[in-house]
């Protein structure tokens, strides 16, 4: 057999939520697809055991900018999301709009397929209820937030969100990867993309290592989704000058109070939040695990806070940082902070404590900076078509990657609804769907 010749459809590098969302509606569809994922895919046990190769370790998942924030990723099937907080904003609708990128339709479906909702009361964190009661006391314009959360299935008082939520109750992009795969995709794992083979600028396939070998698998339609750190390094080893520049990376601090029967320290994090879109500040409550305030103790020198758990209240500042930056070609982040965004910070921080004032907290501290959502690294027109094309003839990017803008809040609902439209898109363009040929399989 000719290697070139075409077993798959379509071949997606990740699967993260942009990956992922390809992957099930094209498989919905009939499309043959395969996705090629660096991480593993064991089944979710909640343990740090099992996150921490998966998210914590350095030069992999854990990066380090050059101003010592420490930045995460998942690299596992499903992604960051794996260990997300679940927490769903709306999309930027009007500015994608601007772009050429309408996906007014694909945001009301994605409301529609997936658990939207804010907490119950009965599932809210202790810590969540206070910061919430306190910042609307004060006249903040606080509220719960919707969460991808199927409630039912929650537990109240667990803190195993972070590293990845046994229960299922969490949505994460592995739901969609499970029903792209029983529709009839298939999935390599610990398959690390290197580039997009490429003849007559048209992309062919893609090149991954696997088991310590080169492989090359084939397919007419390539979608690289490895998220905003993997996709311009892929793309730049395919030759594309110029992506994995000036991003944002959502830069985010904690402050910390303890506030007498404040809690258990455990609960779902990111409940309730206050926005202030024009400054471009987003503060919420942020329960965390013991590990990771410890971790983030000792980082601050406040080792006498290492045992203080069960009664603090953790808020989290997060801000839009204005572009800038770029990834390295060994995958490493350099964002320096600006004045500007520093003083979003600080501001965060002061509202922050203000709200822990009021609620009686003492022992009020920050934790050191670090950063979240990297995007803005294949922008929508810059490097990509508003049909999310680069200049390479079927060559598509569908992750963080592509947001233009700094949005300064988490994408993944926005990220799940670029995905669906670029899946209409590839149908749209595919000969053998258009309304014609479904109408001569129906006649036969
Ligand atoms: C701790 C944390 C909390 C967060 N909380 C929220 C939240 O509450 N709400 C929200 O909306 N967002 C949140 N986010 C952000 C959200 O998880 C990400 O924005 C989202 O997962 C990005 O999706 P993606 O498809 O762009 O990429 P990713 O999720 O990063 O997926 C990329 C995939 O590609 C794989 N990959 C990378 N390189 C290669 C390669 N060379 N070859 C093959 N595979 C590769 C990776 O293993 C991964 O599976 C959070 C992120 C973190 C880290």
């Amino acid at each position: 057999m000719d290697p070139k010749d075409n077993e798959y459809d379509v071949v997606i590098a990740g699967s993260g939520p942009g990956g992922a969302t390809v992957a099930r509606e094209l498989s919905q569809k009939g499309k043959k697809v395969l996705i090629l994922e660096w991480g593993g895919n064991d089944p979710v046990k909640g343990s740090l055991v099992q996150a921490y190769p998966q998210i914590f370790m350095p030069g992999k998942s854990l990066l380090i900018t050059g101003q010592l924030l420490g930045m995460v990723r998942g690299i596992t099937t499903g992604g960051s999301s794996l260990f997300y907080c679940a927490t769903a904003f709306d999309p930027p609708v009007a500015m994608l709009k601007s772009y050429g990128v309408d996906i007014t339709d694909e945001v009301r479906e994605v409301r529609a397929e997936l658990p939207l909702n804010p907490l119950s009361d009965e599932l809210m964190s202790p810590a969540g209820m206070l910061f919430m009661e306190s910042a609307l006391d004060l006249g903040y314009n606080a509220r719960k937030l919707n969460k991808f959360i199927y409630q039912e299935k929650c537990k109240k008082d667990c803190d195993r969100c972070s590293y990845g939520c046994p229960e299922g109750a969490k949505w994460t992009a592995r739901n969609f990867v499970e029903e792209a795969m029983e529709n009839g995709a298939k999935m390599i794992n610990h398959a690390r993309v290197d580039k997009v083979i490429v003849e007559n600028n048209k992309a062919m396939g893609l090149q991954y290592r696997h088991g310590g070998t080169c492989h090359n698998v084939y397919a007419p339609q390539v979608i690289v989704a490895a998220g905003g750190i993997g996709s311009p390094q892929i793309l730049r080893n395919t030759g594309i000058e110029g992506v994995g520049r000036d991003f944002f990376f959502d830069p985010l601090c904690f402050v910390y109070g303890t506030v007498k029967n404040g809690g258990s320290g455990k609960g779902i994090q990111m409940c309730a939040g206050i926005h202030f879109a024009e400054e471009g500040i987003v503060m919420t409550d942020f329960n965390m695990t013991r590990m990771l305030k410890t971790l983030l103790d000792l980082e601050v020198f406040r080792f006498g806070q290492v045992f203080n758990y069960a009664n603090v209240v953790p808020i989290m500042i997060k801000v839009r940082d204005g572009l800038g930056g770029h990834i390295t070609d060994a995958g490493w982040v350099w964002k320096p902070l600006r004045p500007s965004d520093k003083h979003k910070l600080r501001t965060g921080r002061k509202h922050a404590q203000r709200i822990l004032k009021n609620m009686g907290a003492t022992d009020i501290y920050n934790s050191w900076l670090l950063a979240a959502h990297p995007g803005g690294t294949v922008k929508i027109g810059e490097h990509l078509d508003p049909q999310l094309q680069t200049r390479i003839k079927n060559l598509y990017v569908c992750d963080c990657s592509v947001i233009p803008e700094e949005l300064g809040l988490p994408p993944t609902f926005t990220i799940l609804s670029l995905g669906k439209r670029l899946a209409k898109h590839l149908m749209s363009t595919d000969e053998s769907y258009t309304a014609e040929a479904v109408l001569e399989t129906q006649t036969v």
